[in-house]
């Protein structure tokens, strides 16, 4: 059997790494046995950025979305956008960054709910009509309200993204086939630790969400793909299978989700 450890990181900002910092990533991709990244967009200007990045290296899958977590967009951006994906159509991946604010949230409590719900209705009915999986940044009991979303636009591929929540959302993931990605913190998170136990294998990819920093073994350093090995480590130990396995099966589910 022929020994592989390649790797994808399913969701990393690459436009948001310095640039010499983000040439080096890219430099050291090869050495770091990493074939692809998935690049997810901020807002209109990071999907532009991340368009033309793609362009020079095609390594870089580009997706086109808005983060949740900042204000929303006004109508003019939003139209932007859409009509983006719409012309991009061959270039992208997927849709994403999109989802619900869980974190500006618990600053802001009276935070208008309704008008981000409104807003990833608008993407997630792009991606059905476009037939492009989603990547979601939805935890907690957010992820049950984008589920509700996912099933009433027949959506069957969403990538749920550094994934946090309880186990009956957990189990309604793995009931519609939907895909989790783990970060470094897995290394050291005993609640990430408990969903890569429940969460089926074949519904597992792994990030960086870079250049968000980690800490435990990563304390201070630059968030880069090659930590994604240690998080393949962990998993594999988590779940009791060799690490080879995990490798590839890791690998297979990213290229079957992302088409790559
Ligand atoms: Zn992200």
């Amino acid at each position: 059997m022929q020994m592989t450890k390649r790797l994808i990181d399913a969701h990393i900002h690459l436009d948001m790494y310095e640039n010499e910092e983000r040439q080096a990533i890219l430099n050291d991709l090869e050495k770091a046995q990493v074939d692809a990244l998935i690049a997810v967009s901020n807002h209109l200007a990071s999907s532009r950025q991340i368009l033309k990045l793609a362009q020079s290296d095609n390594r870089i899958k580009p997706a086109i979305g808005y983060h949740p977590e900042q204000a929303l967009p006004n109508e003019l951006e939003l139209n932007a956008l859409m009509e983006l994906i719409d012309s991009r159509l061959r270039d992208i991946v997927a849709i994403g960054e999109v989802g619900l604010p869980y974190y500006l949230r618990q600053d802001n409590p009276d935070l208008d709910l309704q008008g981000y719900i409104d807003v990833l209705e608008r993407f997630v009915q792009k991606a059905a009509a476009c037939d492009k999986p989603v990547v979601l940044h939805a935890i907690y009991e957010d992820a049950d309200v984008t589920c509700d979303l996912m099933e009433n636009y027949g959506i069957t591929k969403a990538h749920f993204h550094w994934f946090k929540g309880e186990d009956h959302i957990v189990q309604r993931l793995i009931k519609n086939g939907y895909v989790i990605s783990v970060t470094p913190d897995v290394v050291y998170e005993n609640e990430i630790q408990h969903i890569v136990k429940e969460m089926p294998l074949k519904q597992i990819l792994v990030e960086t969400d870079g250049p968000w920093p980690f800490t435990g073994p990563f304390e201070e350093s630059m968030t880069h793909p090659d930590m994604m090995h240690q998080s393949i480590k962990a998993i594999a130990a988590l779940k009791h299978i060799d690490v080879i396995d995990a490798y590839e099966q890791i690998y297979e589910n990213t290229c079957q989700f992302y088409h790559l």
